[in-house]
């Protein structure tokens, strides 16, 4: 019987409150014998300035081992007003960014879903986001943020340069190639490769390595290939034209919160960072998050909407225990959810139900319990 090892870290502000109703999905879960005898065994800790405050870092060494072992780790949100002024070593972000770079995160997937009920928060027309459903695949370790020489250097004249190196070696593109065209393959099987060759050489090479990568593993996946400034231009103009995106580092970023906007609330979106396979396992690391931060403003209030942080948690069913039916039905309860007008006060609108954190939790509990009793 498999047991599937999480830990979950609440973090700071609506981190904990939102972590909560993924909780109780999961105690239901455990408790209603829908796995096949599956388990999943959870581990609580503290990360950022909750760890902060109770260790002095922003994650503890405990915490990183059971990170290393989980075969899934679901993260809130961290920091804060509250730490604004701690050591820059153990500032909130520090233990992301810790947990990033030792599990090997190379790989970010931003899903972008615009489900029918939201097509008119979005800042685009119903008929161009409806039904929309996207995902890019970001390069998370590499490129133009991490390349060497960075510094800004004195020229001694009056002027400074400042420089940021793009840098990619093959293994690098290969391996966010294989992840994007490994998914496209459960999904509508085609893949949009994205740089700039016109004008960068780590662009060109971009390009070689992913028709190479298609020819020799994945042919039976649609590839084509578009600059990234055309990219961001076709994502606002008809986005459904896309199914997976992979791009690197920079214009992911950019390209991801592009899509992210055509979906509505930042209360809405969910994200999965996975690892390079393990030899024995083939399992990757992998850590699931809402893209929202810790939201001091509405901190507290019981007020935050929780679906990021579940469908994050649908996310980890999927990518991490192979769970496919248990993620579409938690997927199809935060539709149905939202097709009954029930609203958390970022996506309200008028003539419908507004409820709290708590309220939409239970309300897609429900739902995936009505599911299961069919
Ligand atoms: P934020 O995402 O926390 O909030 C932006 C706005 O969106 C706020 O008005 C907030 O109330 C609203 N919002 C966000 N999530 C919501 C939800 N689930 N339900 C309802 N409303 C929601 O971004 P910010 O205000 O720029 O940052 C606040 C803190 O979070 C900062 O300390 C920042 O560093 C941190 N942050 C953390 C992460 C992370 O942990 N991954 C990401 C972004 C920001």
């Amino acid at each position: 019987m498999a047991t599937h090892k999480i830990l979950l870290l609440p973090g700071d502000g609506i981190g904990p409150e939102v972590s909560d109703e993924v909780s109780a999905i999961i105690d239901w879960m455990n408790n209603a014998e829908i796995m096949d005898g599956a388990t999943f065994e959870v581990e609580k800790y503290l990360v950022g300035g909750a760890a902060y405050d109770a260790h002095k870092v922003a994650i503890s060494e405990d915490a990183m081992k059971l990170a290393l072992n989980a075969d899934a780790v679901l993260f809130g949100a961290v920091g804060g007003p509250k730490w604004d002024d701690v050591p820059y070593d153990a500032r909130p972000e520090a233990g992301l960014l810790r947990l990033r770079k030792d599990l090997s995160l190379f790989a970010n997937l931003r899903p972008a879903i615009c489900y029918p009920a939201l097509a008119d928060s979005s800042s685009l027309r119903r008929e161009v986001v409806e039904g929309l459903d996207i995902l890019i695949v970001r390069e998370l370790t590499g490129g133009v943020y991490f390349g060497e020489p960075k510094e800004i250097v004195d020229l001694e004249n009056g002027q400074k340069r400042a420089i940021d190196t793009q840098v990619y070696d093959t293994y690098e593109i290969e391996r966010i190639a294989e992840v994007a065209f490994d998914l496209a393959r459960t999904r509508q099987n085609k893949v949009c490769s994205m740089e700039k060759r016109n004008v960068m050489k780590s662009g060109l090479l971009w390009n070689e390595v992913v028709t190479a990568i298609h020819r020799q593993k994945f042919s039976d996946v649609e590839l084509s290939h578009m600059l990234a400034d055309a990219g961001g231009m076709q994502l606002v103009r008809w986005p459904k034209q896309f199914d997976v995106i992979v791009t690197d580092n920079l214009f992911g970023d950019m390209l991801s919160d592009v899509a992210a906007m055509l979906t509505g609330s930042l209360g809405m979106l969910p994200s999965a960072s996975l690892g390079a396979p393990d030899k024995e396992t083939g399992k990757r690391k992998a850590m699931y998050e809402p893209v929202h931060g810790s939201a001091p403003d509405i901190a507290g209030q019981g007020a935050a909407n929780p679906i990021a942080m579940i469908a994050s948690f649908a996310m980890a069913l999927r990518y991490s225990f192979g769970m496919v039916e248990l993620a579409t039905c938690v997927e199809k309860a935060i539709a149905t959810v939202l097709d009954q007008g029930i609203r958390t006060g970022d996506i309200m609108s008028e003539g419908m139900t507004k409820v709290g954190t708590n309220g939409m939790g239970a309300a897609i509990l429900a739902e995936i319990q009505k599911d299961y009793d069919k």
